[in-house]
């Protein structure tokens, strides 16, 4: 059998042929292919509007900017992601404060986070970074409410749920990146996500004031809007009126993006057909907790994580039979550079034993019912002998 990764990204010849037909075209960067991707996307997510950029961590990064997080701001995210989400900030100079997760959903626990807010004077936190970890959409609708009480603004980093979502108190269906709730959400196109450009990301907000200062920073600073423009002296004419960076993906790779785009809603139905064949496998054997999914919500399965008490044991035997599972993630206070800032073991209990159980296991469109019987047998003659 050859080696099964937890996760790979799905080529098709179509999605080669749209690549070389770009690269043939006249636009190599900034072209046609963007402003449609753009398009594209806002409407997958129900969004107003979406910025495609560079990649997930250069659209954190850009939320910041366009927040204006300024040095010593205060901002609150979960340990368990992958360090960028909360490095974005960091670059604007945040201090980045971690809230604990929910022991059933392994995403931000909102009743902890709620708690942590109370026993400061409003003001005192920014604004909040949550994560759809895994593809577990949170629950923004609570979220919002919480944030509004304390006047913090709300980035949603969902680089793991494009195309999954919550039902709203109003049973409303609230697709992760609608902009309902979020003031931002932030999307990744590395190849382990759902749908893969190369690197890339998007931003996606129903804020026009914020969309218009994330298109200005991911070129430079430089504006041709006479909105903007402090003169004009003819048409060639752009000022740069802010300190802004070349975020910009390819058009090709946004060519490459759309085409991945159309089969997005196939994919995430993959995804969860694999996941209930994990769970059917693995619910009833004690020794293995599989995923828990409260009702109203519609997991976007980026990951399936399990957790069981010999992590290391199984993940080295998988390894022996070219399985390649993974541990998502080392939580981000635990990081050397974060806790030069004072995290240390033990302040977020349920995060650092979630660390110690938690194994990602193969979950990908194109992994076939025969790999995936094959992995379900290993760890069921690794865990029941
Ligand atoms: C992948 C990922 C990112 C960063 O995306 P890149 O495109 O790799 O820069 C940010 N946050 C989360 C949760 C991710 O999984």
């Amino acid at each position: 059998m050859k080696p099964i990764p937890y996760g790979h990204q799905c080529i098709t010849d179509e999605d080669i042929r749209v690549v070389v037909e770009t690269l043939k075209s006249d636009y190599l960067t900034q072209g046609p292919k963007i402003t449609e991707f753009e398009a594209k996307f806002s409407n997958y997510c129900n969004a107003k509007y979406c910025s495609i950029v560079s990649n997930g961590t250069a659209a954190l990064h850009l939320c910041a900017l366009a927040l204006d997080v300024r040095p010593g701001d205060r901002i609150i995210t979960t340990p368990i992601t992958f360090v960028a989400s909360a490095n974005g900030f960091k670059y604007c100079g945040a201090e980045i404060y971690f809230c604990d997760i929910d022991k059933k959903t392994y995403i931000l626990d909102l009743d902890k986070l709620e708690e942590k807010l109370s026993q400061k004077p409003k003001g005192y936190y920014k604004g909040v970074v949550v994560v759809d970890f895994a593809g577990y959409p949170v629950n923004m609708e609570k979220l919002r409410t919480i944030a509004d009480k304390f006047g913090l603004w709300i980035v949603e980093d969902a680089c793991h749920s494009p195309g999954g979502y919550f039902i709203d108190s109003n049973s409303d269906k609230q697709i992760c990146g609608n902009g309902k709730y979020s003031d931002l959400t932030v999307f990744s196109f590395h190849p382990v996500k759902h749908i893969a450009t190369g690197e890339g990301g998007a931003i996606t907000t129903n804020n026009l004031e914020l969309h218009k200062k994330i298109q200005l920073y991911r070129t430079h600073g430089i504006t041709k809007d006479s909105e903007f423009l402090n003169e004009n002296h003819g048409l060639w004419y752009y000022e740069m009126i802010e300190l802004g960076f070349n975020y910009r993906i390819t058009d090709f790779q946004a060519a490459l993006g759309i085409s991945q785009l159309s089969r997005a809603d196939e994919g995430i139905i993959r995804r969860n057909e694999i996941a209930k064949k994990y769970n059917d496998a693995f619910s009833k054997i004690d020794k293995i907790k599989t995923p828990f999914v409260e009702d109203n919500v519609f997991h976007a399965y980026h990951l399936y994580v399990i957790q069981v008490e010999d992590r290391l044991g199984i993940y080295n035997y998988l390894r022996s039979q070219n399985i390649f599972a993974q541990v998502h993630y080392v939580p981000v206070h635990l990081m050397p550079y974060y806790k030069q800032f004072g995290w240390k073991e033990g302040d977020l209990p349920i995060a650092e034993d979630y660390y110690k159980h938690c194994l990602s296991l193969p979950m990908y469109p194109t992994l076939t019912d025969e790999e995936q019987e094959f992995v379900i047998k290993t760890i069921k003659d690794y865990i029941l002998n």
